[in-house]
């Protein structure tokens, strides 16, 4: 068995301010398909705050507003993940965390236990930082950092980024039309590391630098990052299930 992390970020999952169902579904699909062949899958998956905007439309620009939706959100999050394994037959769970989990060696055992405890018994867990306690996601990233900490920590080969964008490329592809797609690599940059967050949407507030600070963190631990569209599955699709790296960027020492 392969243990993978996959991390979708709330730009493929959200649309027009509320959980993209056919997205949604289509992720799913895909995990199931993982799981029926060689793979153990932890998701790791924002959205709770989209989620809980549907039900109450808060000002999302203050953080105490984004705490109370992802405290609405997420249940409903889980409920739309459940039912949509559920026409797969595959159980899914929910596993919440705070950043500082990982600063104790004695909370990551513990939380490790309950992982391997749900994989072996062929349940997903479904990570996401708890908002309500832990605003580090609402206020800095995009879950991109705590994937790779889930990827590392717990012990998965790969983290697999499915983000709005379906590869790194050697610029901005959104401002740059002669931006040119990096297909593999290798090193990261000191300068690329420490640019400018550029969140591209009031969702989305990762970017492309914190998927890089993954990347590296994971390459310096001996573990490999794909980031791939979660628009268009196809490419992390073929790369996983085909072996074959079509589209994407694979980020490995
Ligand atoms: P997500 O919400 O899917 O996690 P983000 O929107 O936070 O992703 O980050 C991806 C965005 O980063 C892209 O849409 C793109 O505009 C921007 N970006 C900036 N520089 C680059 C680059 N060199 N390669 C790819 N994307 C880049």
């Amino acid at each position: 068995m392969k243990r993978i992390v996959i991390k979708v970020g709330s730009h493929v999952l959200t649309e027009n301010g509320a959980i993209a169902k056919v997205r949604m579904l289509a992720l799913v699909q895909l995990i199931a398909e993982l799981k029926a062949h060689k793979y153990e899958v932890i998701l790791v998956s924002s959205g709770a705050v989209a989620a809980g905007f549907t039900q109450l439309p808060l000002d999302r620009s203050s953080i105490a507003n984004r705490q109370a939706l992802a405290a609405m959100g997420q249940p409903l999050l889980l409920k739309m993940y459940q039912e949509k394994f559920a026409i797969f037959d595959v159980l899914c769970s929910q596993v919440l965390f705070s950043a500082d989990v990982f600063e104790s060696a004695k909370h990551v055992a513990h939380a490790k236990v309950a992982i391997d405890t749900l994989l072996e018994n062929n349940v997903v867990p479904i990570i996401n930082e708890n908002d309500t306690v832990s605003i580090e996601e609402l206020v800095f990233g995009d879950n991109d950092r705590l994937s790779a900490h889930v990827a590392h920590y717990f012990d998965a080969e790969l983290l697999v980024i499915l983000s709005d964008i379906d590869a790194f490329y050697d610029k901005d592809p959104n401002r740059y039309d002669d931006a040119k797609r990096r297909a593999v690599v290798t090193t990261i940059l000191e300068e690329e590391l420490s640019a400018e967050h550029t969140p591209s949407n009031e969702f989305a507030t990762g970017g492309i630098v914190t998927k890089l600070q993954s990347a590296d963190f994971l390459m310096k631990h001996g573990r490999e990052m794909f980031l791939a569209s979660g628009f268009d599955l196809s490419d992390a699709k073929c790369f996983l299930l085909d072996n074959v790296h079509f589209g994407g960027t694979l980020f490995k020492k």
